[in-house]
């Protein structure tokens, strides 16, 4: 695996990959990493022929800097585990190399920024439009591999690259999650042993109100499933809520295809988790 550390060397490099006809998968990580973002790079590497992962933890798209300073950091095993699923490329660099002065497009999120992860986290998807469109410009991926575990960011990413118009494919990879069901991330370190099984209840609690969308009103379905994740010790419900799955508007009835995705962020012992599932 080649280590680059600076964009102009990761440029050189790929722009004479690309001249040899090599297509070029991308998965943008924030490092930390664990069997999700290996599946993402798995699935580049059946689809594009380098694969290139980059590891950055974005100030920009944190508002708490607490939170940045909390994010966990674990290169050196992160490079092991890269190396061992079979990855050509990373970029490894740090925000001097990222922000470099360049100028990027500002994409228009048409509100869908200041919703769900928006409204609790304001400025957070500028800041993840920012770094990814700065990441497009140095790599040029043919397709971009994105997991369906932060579904909002999809939707602004998805809607980043029609502006964008350079026809870079977006796939989303399904969720990894633990035995229990707990969606895998980055973050699920900071809990305790018995905080990271009880959070099993999220994925459950989803399945369940998923189940019953089509026999119950959408809006008693998410109280009761609110209320019942509140009801556990250190568990606070931020929101879970069914959406249109590309606008993601609210819902108050399924739409007329069935189409819906229910999503949730719920604080256990501090920490924020994300999950989701799409209701076909
Ligand atoms: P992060 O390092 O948290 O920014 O995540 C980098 C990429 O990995 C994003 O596209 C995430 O959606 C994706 N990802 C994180 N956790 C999972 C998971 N459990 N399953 C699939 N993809 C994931």
């Amino acid at each position: 695996m080649r280590i680059f550390r600076f964009q102009t060397d990761l440029r050189a490099y790929l722009s004479d990959q690309r001249n040899q006809g090599l297509s070029i998968g991308f998965v943008p990580t924030m490092g930390a990493l664990h069997e999700g973002h290996l599946s993402l790079l798995k699935t580049a590497l059946t689809q594009t022929e380098i694969g290139v992962v980059s590891i950055f933890v974005n100030p920009t798209q944190f508002n708490d800097t607490a939170d940045l300073e909390k994010y966990p950091r674990t290169p050196g095993a992160d490079i092991g585990l890269l190396e061992a699923a079979g990855c050509q490329v990373l970029y490894l660099p740090d925000a001097t190399d990222v922000y470099d002065g360049r100028e990027t497009a500002t994409a228009d999120l048409g509100g869908l920024d200041a919703i769900l992860e928006g409204a609790s986290r304001p400025g957070h998807f500028a800041g993840v439009a920012q770094v990814v469109g700065i990441l497009l410009d140095i790599v040029q991926p043919d397709k971009l591999f994105m997991g369906q575990k932060d579904y909002q960011q999809i939707q602004v990413v998805n809607r980043m690259l029609a502006q964008r118009g350079d026809g870079v494919v977006l796939v989303m990879c399904p969720i990894v999650r633990e035995e229990n069901g707990l969606a895998m991330s980055s973050r699920n370190r900071r809990l305790s042993a018995e905080g990271r099984e009880r959070a099993g209840q999220i994925y459950r609690t989803l399945q369940k109100a998923a189940r019953e969308a089509v026999q119950k009103e959408l809006p008693v379905i998410e109280l009761e499933s609110r209320e019942h994740l509140d009801s556990q010790p250190d568990f606070t419900v931020d929101y879970f809520s069914f959406r249109h799955p590309q606008t993601l508007e609210p819902l108050r009835h399924p739409p007329a295809d069935g189409r819906m995705v229910l999503v949730t962020a719920v604080l256990v012992e501090g920490v924020r988790l994300l999950d989701n599932v799409l209701v076909v």
